[in-house]
């Protein structure tokens, strides 16, 4: 039997607004339940446009550009309009994914920010933003979050020392193959991570020979572990290629593959026996920049 963990990044307002809530519905109707990592703070997108417009990323969003994907207004967010606050604007969203059995945990406060500028981030300012998250977290559900999920696959010593203090159950925050105990720069944290296993959907149609008709053949030969994990986007899996994921999921259900939560992951690793292993950036296909990888 393998296993599929499922996270869902909610990287903008209209991503979680109008995207997370067909999620759950699609995710009822399959009988799966997810992990949710949400950026709870103001949606700055339109701050990332010199990324967003890079031609790395242009020619790997293929045939769907950024305006379909994000919408125009998410563009102009943060510059010519005013950023939004993206849970704020309806905490219900976030009580109705727990409600629904689905694990909520943090993404981020400000997701461009983190995304763009960690490297240059106090320890300092990057603690002040995670606990607003961390607030409005607990102010919705009435409880502590257990898990987070870097955006954009940015780590630091610094973000990760942050974490640690939180007293988090796992992170997410790495692309590798096995759940692992992080050290950087020769210094060891204590949260264990649990990486992204597979390519993520925009990597997958950015490799030039991956379109709509053979996306899941490809992500399927990927998930040759026992366990993989897999990250799929609210503006992008939750919206127009939202017929990708639910095929996804049917041809998990046909080939016996179960999806789960990370927690049901997090709470089968032995800790003890969870290996230590170097976090340091690498290059991924599809993906420009670079992101956190395991190895050494
Ligand atoms: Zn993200």
């Amino acid at each position: 039997m393998t296993v599929l963990g499922l996270k869902v990044d909610v990287d903008t307002l209209r991503g979680y607004r109008e995207g997370v809530p067909r999620l759950l519905d699609l995710f009822a109707q399959r009988k799966v339940r997810a992990t949710f990592f949400f950026s709870f703070g103001p949606d700055n997108s339109g701050k990332a446009i010199r990324r967003i417009f890079r031609p790395g990323f242009l020619s790997k969003m293929g045939r769907t550009g950024p305006v379909s994907t994000y919408g125009l207004r998410t563009l102009l967010y943060g510059t010519l309009l005013p950023a939004p606050l993206i849970v704020a604007s309806d905490p219900a969203i976030v009580r109705r994914a727990e409600d629904e059995g689905h694990e909520c945990a943090i993404h981020s406060w400000d997701h461009v920010k983190w995304q763009d500028e960690l490297d240059r981030l106090d320890e300092s300012v990057i603690e002040e933003d995670f606990l607003k998250a961390l607030d409005l977290y607990e102010k919705i559900l009435g409880h502590l979050p257990r898990a987070c999920a870097a955006p954009g696959w940015q780590v630091t010593a610094e973000s990760l020392r942050v974490q640690d203090r939180m007293g988090l159950d796992y992170c997410s925050d790495v692309r590798g193959e096995a759940p692992f105990l992080p050290a950087l720069n020769g210094e060891v944290f204590r949260t264990l991570q649990i990486p992204t296993t597979t390519a993520t959907m925009d990597e997958l149609l950015g490799l030039g020979d991956v379109d709509d008709v053979n996306f899941n053949d490809r992500l399927f030969r990927a998930m040759r572990r026992k366990v993989n994990v897999h990250t799929v986007h609210a503006e992008m899996e939750g919206m127009s290629k939202r017929p990708l994921l639910d095929q996804l999921l049917r041809r998990c259900r046909d080939e016996e593959m179960d999806v789960v939560p990370l927690a049901t992951l997090a709470a089968e690793i032995d800790r003890k026996k969870t290996p230590r292993r170097d976090v340091r950036r690498g290059v991924l296909p599809g993906r420009s920049g670079t992101v956190a990888v395991e190895g050494s």
